[in-house]
């Protein structure tokens, strides 16, 4: 459920009216009216999604000796999903409701029995989100009103629909139509994409899109221990797409059917102190959360209970972001034993254990598991950085992103545009960072407009050229978030920009 605290960031509004503003995001086949849970990144949300990924790469597989990268194939064998519990467990319980043939996932569908002064006079639904408490209230209220009912309004306790009984199936009233009697009792629904491999379309030719990029690790375990010097305590890291047909895609990229993930297994001996892995991998992601700008207020740490686990999950903590609709994992970190090695050992009929020579015995290794979906950070990002503030009367929208994830690094701005000299300066300059960083050229409009607009797509740096820089040479450099301006000469600009992005 969304944990209810005091929210300091944007509203959805504002980060997704940017978005179309300047055309950060689309939905995916807009011109056919849109597919649910599908985006696509414009020109600038595409280097933004790079740039995340980059820093990503770079911190876990770069500048680290113990881990190394892989790039898997999206379809598998479809035992690699039997094996894994997907084919079996990968499932959201889902509700359908017989009038409007709208469809909710069980565990985001709350409700609650209204009773007054002791009598239960019916049942309120809503769907899940930071407003959900006062929402039934307004209902409850509403329903004592029309049956004109005296007497005190009971606490109103929501329960998710998954809890509900037999008997109170027919009695809570769809979101839908807001009457009781339509919603059908929860049922596993899979969410993996079905496909089928070949030109034969029958039982024997199913196969799957992952789900998740995890598996490709697991299954390539024993090749890379093969083919590479390395040796527990080592981490495989993986960035690709994953497809779930999520029963209800909602807020925005926040959970769509299409999306790509960043995870990472890190392998551990299976006597190791694994707290003591997992804390350490918990810190260092929240760390580098924060290190590419995410505010640390709107940051937190959600433990799972131990009867939240999965059977097989030995601790699991999950980054928390706080979103305009509320307090939702953005990442998890999983202490996951030695279950998928395990499995898939036992299916393939291979070895998967690690021989380490030095003790002299063979065993399978616990792994770490830290996973982020990539554009539920791009979503965090946004609204860590989105900002606005009043200037000179006017309101200034401003992308305070940190110059590695910034779309473009400077913006090279000719004071006038009808003077060849001030012009040819600046095409000089800009050709020249244009080798090292992306770098825009912008001469149409007022500066001031023109500032603006780089704010708002988080341009860290605006350089003008103007009569001065004819005569010495010198350009002024302005910062995105404080507005101050100081001059600098092209080579002090090529460090400066080395330096800060
Ligand atoms: P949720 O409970 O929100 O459905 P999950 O626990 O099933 O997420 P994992 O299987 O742990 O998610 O996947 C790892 C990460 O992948 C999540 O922390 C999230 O950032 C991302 N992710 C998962 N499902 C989606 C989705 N439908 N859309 C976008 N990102 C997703």
């Amino acid at each position: 459920m969304a944990e209810r605290r005091e929210y300091g960031g944007p509203a959805m509004d504002q980060v997704i009216g940017l978005c179309k503003r300047r055309g950060i995001i689309f939905q995916s086949s807009e011109i056919y009216n849109g597919v649910a849970g599908c985006f696509d990144y414009g020109p600038l949300g595409a280097e933004i999604k790079k740039n995340i990924k980059n820093s990503w790469w770079q911190d876990m597989v770069h500048r680290r000796s113990d881990i190394v990268g892989i790039d898997c194939s999206i379809i598998m064998h479809p035992d690699v999903w039997r094996a894994s519990g997907h084919v079996d467990g990968f499932s959201d319980p889902l509700v359908d409701c017989k009038i409007s043939k709208m469809r909710y996932r069980a565990d985001q569908l709350y409700f609650a029995r209204v009773a007054v002064s002791g009598e239960v006079i019916g049942y309120v639904s809503v769907l899940e989100d930071a407003g959900m408490q006062s929402a039934a209230e307004n209902q409850a209220h509403e329903l004592k009103r029309k049956l004109s009912k005296q007497g005190e309004l009971e606490a109103i306790i929501l329960r998710p629909y998954t809890e509900a009984t037999p008997q109170e199936y027919a009695l809570i009233p769809s979101p839908a139509t807001g009457k009781p009697g339509s919603l059908t009792p929860p049922r596993a629904f899979n969410l993996m994409f079905q496909t089928h491999l070949g030109a034969v379309v029958d039982e024997s030719s199913v196969a799957y899109l992952r789900p998740e990029t995890a598996q490709g690790m697991f299954i390539n375990f024993k090749n890379i221990l093969n083919t590479y010097r390395i040796k527990p305590p080592f981490g495989i890291a993986q960035m690709g797409r994953s497809f779930r047909n999520e029963i209800t895609p909602r807020n925005f990229i926040f959970r769509s059917r299409e999306f790509e993930q960043m995870e990472m297994e890190f392998f551990i001996p299976d006597d190791a102190d694994w707290q003591e892995w997992h804390q350490y991998w918990v810190n260092t992601r929240f760390e580098w959360l924060k290190g590419i700008g995410l505010r640390g207020h709107l940051l937190g740490l959600d433990v799972h209970r131990p009867e939240k686990l999965s059977h097989y999950s030995r601790a699991c903590t999950d980054i928390t972001f706080h979103y305009p609709f509320g307090v939702q994992e953005l990442e998890g970190i999983a202490a996951r034993g030695n279950f998928d090695l395990t499995q898939h050992q036992r299916a393939s009929g291979k070895s998967l254990e690690y021989f380490d020579e030095r003790q002299n015995r063979s065993y399978l290794p616990h792994v770490i598991e830290p996973a982020i979906g990539v554009d539920r950070l791009f979503l965090a990002v946004l609204c860590s950085a989105y900002h606005e503030e009043q200037v000179e009367g006017e309101v200034r929208v401003v992308l305070e992103l940190h110059p590695r994830i910034a779309p473009v690094k400077a913006a090279v701005l000719p004071l006038v545009k009808n003077r060849p000299e001030v012009v040819n300066l600046a095409r000089n300059l800009y050709e020249k960072l244009l080798k090292m960083h992306y770098v825009q050229y912008d001469k149409s409009g007022a500066i001031g407009r023109r500032y603006r607009r780089m704010d708002e797509i988080g341009t860290p740096y605006c350089i003008t050229v103007d009569f001065d820089s004819l005569e010495n040479g010198t350009f002024t450099v302005r910062d995105r978030d404080t507005m101050e301006q100081h001059r600098l000469t092209e080579s002090e600009i090529i460090a400066f920009l080395a330096e800060k992005c």
